[in-house]
């Protein structure tokens, strides 16, 4: 029987959920619900300093946000926990202790400032900076007379010489690493914590990882990585860097190109569907020609063969088309819950709608909705729906709204909606065809002008929509204003 699948997503909880981060999770989350794996979430906070409980919880926040829901890990837990590193303390002990019994670690009580001088030297030779294994052949004496003095160790990978080491990438092939270019890197602090190094070799193989599937920027750690697994005897997994995601100008990703955190564009008005959409195809390319994706058809369709090697660009206006085009799809009671508390901030609506006011919302959201790519910009286009003065600042609109024929456009809809029945999108239509038959003029000189009169502006959302949305009243209340003339 083939192994079960088994892969994790192991932030750093240093800060929110990054977009690369959200990528890296997401493709391993789709290998697993394929394979019926297993998806585990891991706690990587062994930078006791940058690590915080409240980007943990943006982490978890943003994934469920997604989707992206763990089966094993932290909160659900499982059988190979805990599932936060700085809860595993004694199980790395126990590794630590195999490599110091038999050489494949030692400790070192180089102080910072040696080390920094180390470095210098180095690059000053414009060699790489490493760790020359100054304290790799300590007698105990000496050992001895440095805890005398007070210091600290902290405990080196003793890296063989002249070995070469290669990755067997499933998305880069055979990358190749010298040994000697590596130098004995800490595996566990002066203060007793591992190194994210260590502790993620012990992890991926105690809770018996398959697959890691990482970003780039983690390849130089593997040669590491691979070393410890081979000086302990135990089986790695296999390895799939996923490339870099870069801006628009081909440097890598950062704040300077918009927004670089999933909770950034879950405030703005994102959809979810259509962010794991967008980042699934960052690197990934589907057989088909086809770009909308659903999870589901996601799950159905990933595989790492059709992860590319070459970085992927970060496309903001392709975002846009995506978030578009499933507000378009969703239905009017999903964007207009979303819009809700969007329109509470702009002080549209109060905290508390009734169910008549909240259906009229949600005819206005319907007829906006597919004009925006946000649920964000929803306050913008809908704001003309609600009571307000109007001013006419455009000159062209001036000149429109100074038409001969104005008056009598104005005077003809308003008659007609005094006399109408029922006011609604599909009646006010008719009447504002019935004005140009009727008074025989084109429809530019009966739309323009009575938009220009109704909002101010010279675009907006469609004239019957606005016409039947706002009513009579507060149509007399806008012409009142930019029209007196009609208002008898
Ligand atoms: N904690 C690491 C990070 O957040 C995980 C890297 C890995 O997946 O091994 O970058």
């Amino acid at each position: 029987m083939l192994e079960k699948i088994r892969v994790r997503f192991a932030p750093s909880p240093t800060g929110p959920l990054h977009i690369g981060g959200a990528r890296s999770a997401l493709f391993n989350y789709l290998l697993a619900k394929k394979t019926n794996g297993d998806f585990i979430l891991r706690i990587e906070d062994t930078d006791l300093e940058r690590s915080s409980l409240a980007s943990e919880e943006n982490i978890k926040q943003s994934l469920r946000w997604l989707g992206i829901n763990w089966n094993e890990g932290i909160d659900v837990g499982g059988p190979f926990g805990p599932y936060r590193q700085t809860e595993r303390l004694d199980i790395y002990r126990k590794y630590v202790d195999k490599l110091l019994e038999a050489g494949f670690a030692y400790r070192c009580y180089c102080t910072e400032e040696e080390i920094a001088a180390e470095r210098e030297m180095l690059m000053a030779k414009g060699e790489l900076p490493r760790y020359l294994g100054k304290c790799r052949c300590l007698t105990p004496e000496q050992e001895q007379e440095y805890v005398k003095q007070g210091r600290k160790p902290v405990i080196r990978f003793r890296v063989p010489e002249n070995e070469t080491i290669i990755i067997e990438d499933l998305v880069r092939g055979n990358v190749t690493f010298e040994s000697n270019g590596i130098g004995d890197f800490v595996i566990i602090k002066s203060d007793g914590i591992p190194t994210y190094n260590f502790a993620v070799v012990i992890d991926d193989s105690t809770m018996h990882i398959t697959h890691v599937i990482r970003g780039e920027e983690h390849l130089s750690n593997t040669p590491r990585q691979l070393l410890i697994y081979q000086a302990l005897g135990l089986k790695p997994p296999k390895f799939a860097h996923i490339s870099l995601i870069l801006g628009k100008d081909r440097s890598k990703m950062s704040k300077r190109h918009g927004s670089t955190s999933v909770v950034n564009y879950q405030e703005a008005g994102f959809l979810p569907e259509a962010l794991v959409n967008y980042l699934a195809l960052l690197g990934w390319a589907p057989e088909k020609e086809e770009e909308i994706f659903s999870m589901d058809e996601l799950i159905e369709e990933f595989s790492l063969e059709r992860v590319a090697k070459n970085p992927a660009v970060f496309d903001m206006d392709k975002l846009n088309w995506l978030n578009g085009y499933y507000i378009r799809e969703s239905s009017v009671e999903k964007i207009t819950e979303l819009a809700i508390p969007y329109l509470r901030k702009e002080g549209l609506i109060s905290d508390d709608i009734s169910a008549q006011e909240y259906q009229w919302l949600s005819q206005v959201v319907g007829a906006i909705k597919h004009k925006v790519v946000s649920i964000s910009q929803i306050p913008a286009y809908v704001k003309v729906f609600f009571p307000m003065e109007i001013s006419v600042k455009d000159e062209e609109a001036k000149v429109i709204l100074a038409g001969e024929q104005v008056s009598q456009v104005a005077r003809v809809l308003l008659s007609k909606l005094e006399q109408s029945e029922e006011i609604n999108p599909a009646s006010v239509k008719k009447m504002l065809k019935e004005i140009t038959k009727e008074l025989k003029l084109g429809g530019k000189l009966v739309y323009m002008p009575l938009r220009v009169a109704l909002t101010g502006e010279m675009h907006g959302p469609e004239l019957h929509d606005l016409i039947a949305f706002i009513g009579l009243k507060e149509v007399r209340n806008r012409l009142a204003q930019t029209l007196p003339e009609v208002i008898s």
